[in-house]
């Protein structure tokens, strides 16, 4: 039995951690690599769809293993597998399944390029997510988790979308291994607004592949569904965490992994290390608590900014908003991701329920995926006018993305922007931080949480608006200890020192990207 860890050895994010065992091999997660792609590439310097694998294979974003990518995705007037730089050798193999942890695109993004039988393996909530996620983006041949436009070359030799009548999208095998997806049956899984011609499939319940067995556990982390993985190999049982934390509302959950995945014997710990450099970190009932003390202080309309797609935390501000009696107005994206995950996981209620939730109605066309929804909604619809009249009796859910919106509403001075994202990590990210804090000058907006320009992080009183979606030192270390592994095996980290510090030699096994771990 080996483990290699084809990416996310000593970066964070574009986890590819191979398992091969008598035959049967296994990918958790398959990620994109941010940090690699954004050494070549940007918003508007992108990867060339019509070139396929040629260019995610020449910057070194993809392991040199034939036999598992689409054949639809190579060019066939030069060979991609010749332009791989990465230093280890070509192999084939026959991939039997991703064991996906959770849907956010540093672990999902990359699975577009497998080929289109390939089973992802994954949490009903995480199959829902990853899905209204692709639906209602730009379709995007970096971003085909769960279904894909085959590509056919042209004449001239390039790669494109053909006709989706002689090839029509094809939805990829999904494996739910939490519950039984008959017992929550939506038809949601069906409805493909942005795949024409597709043939449905169903999900299946999926327990073990090719005879490994094969354990789901909920986890806590930044996005609803994430699931930690163990598998029963020839030599023990293997235990991946995903992205995890301890801190968050629903930390129990990764509590009563640990006891489970202890009581497994495990012989190997594959484990997240984002954040170990922290002793300790804000949750997110503080999170709450503060942004509600901004919120009950200011009679303004207050802008939440958070991650696109951070459930959880949209659900905080709707908490404060009932408690401060205001409504909660979000996107129609936002809507449609409360709904999918609201079919698959009780601890979201279906927005159309909650009384407190009112969609923003923004003068432009809408999408296919969103006209039933605006048509639903449209008795609980909130345009820019009644925010720019009335701010007092809202918070409304933005992100960065959506700033120019802020041009249609044109706020009252004063008006309040609470930032509740994690720090700017990079000098591009920090760009963005500088390019906000001109959009609120502009508005005369008063920015609340919003990191420092020059170092990214948020100071003195503006902190405390933002939970990390990882685990601490502290509580990762305290995890190992519950789940006592033979073996520990981090990655997702660009600290190999914490844990060089903190676990003893013959149980650590730091991965070299591409060197295979013989257990
Ligand atoms: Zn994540």
């Amino acid at each position: 039995m080996q483990i290699t860890v084809y990416d996310g050895a000593d970066t964070i994010g574009g986890n590819k951690v191979l398992l091969e065992d008598g035959g049967v091999n296994l990918f958790f997660d398959f990620g994109i690599n941010f940090h690699l792609r954004n050494q070549y590439f940007e918003e508007y310097l992108v990867p060339r769809s019509r070139r396929g694998l040629l260019d995610i294979f020449h910057v070194g974003l993809l392991p040199p293993l034939r036999g598992i990518y689409r054949e639809d995705s190579a060019p066939s007037d030069i060979d991609v597998w010749s332009r791989i730089r990465l230093p280890y050798p070509v192999r084939e193999i026959e991939l039997h399944g991703v064991l996906l942890s959770h849907a956010h695109l540093d672990h999902s993004g990359h699975i577009s390029f497998l080929r289109h039988d390939i089973p992802v393996i994954t949490s009903l909530c995480t199959a829902y997510i990853a899905k209204a996620i692709q639906d209602s983006s730009k379709s995007d041949f970096e971003k085909e988790v769960c279904y894909l436009i085959p590509k056919v070359e042209s004449e001239d030799g390039l790669l494109q979308s053909g006709d989706w009548r002689k090839c029509p999208a094809e939805q990829r095998p999904f494996g739910i291994c939490d519950c039984d997806p008959a017992s929550r049956e939506t038809g949601f899984w069906q409805v493909l607004p942005g795949a024409r011609g597709i043939t449905p499939r169903g999900l299946k319940k999926t327990q073990a592949v090719e005879g490994l067995a094969i354990k789901a556990f909920p986890v806590d982390h930044s996005i609803f569904g994430a699931t930690a993985f163990a598998v029963e190999t020839s030599q023990g049982w293997v235990i991946y965490t995903g992205d995890i934390r301890l801190h968050g509302k629903h930390g129990y959950l990764t509590k009563a992994f640990a006891e489970a995945a202890r009581a497994l014997h495990p012989l190997a710990l594959i484990c997240e290390g984002t954040y170990v450099d922290a002793k300790e970190a804000v949750d997110e009932a503080t999170v709450h608590q503060r942004a509600m003390e901004v919120v009950q202080k200011h009679q303004t309309l207050v802008v939440a900014d958070f991650g696109p797609r951070h459930l959880e935390r949209l659900l905080t501000f709707r908490d404060i908003a009932k408690d401060c009696g205001r409504r909660l107005v979000v996107t129609s994206k936002d809507i449609y991701l409360l709904e999918a995950a609201a079919l698959a996981t009780d601890l979201v209620t279906p927005p159309e329920q909650d009384e407190t939730i009112l969609l923003y109605k923004e003068p432009r066309r809408l999408e296919r995926w969103e006209e039933d929804i605006h048509t639903r909604y449209a008795a609980r619809c909130v345009t820019p006018i009644d925010l720019k009249r009335n701010g007092a009796d809202y918070i409304l859910c933005f992100s960065f993305w959506d700033i120019s919106e802020l041009i249609e509403i044109d706020p009252e001075p004063g008006a309040v922007y609470i930032y509740s994202s994690s720090e700017a990590f990079d000098e591009e990210q920090r760009f963005d931080i500088a390019r906000l804090r001109n959009w609120l000058n502009l508005f005369g907006m008063r920015p609340v949480g919003v990191p420092d320009t020059r170092t990214g992080k948020p100071r003195g009183r503006e902190k405390g608006f933002h939970a990390s979606g990882h685990i601490t030192g502290p509580d990762l270390m305290e995890l190992i200890g519950i789940i006592n592994p033979e073996v520990v095996i981090p990655v997702h980290t660009e600290n190999h020192e914490f844990f060089r510090r903190n676990i003893p030699p013959h149980k650590l096994r730091l991965p070299t990207r591409g060197v295979p771990i013989v257990l």
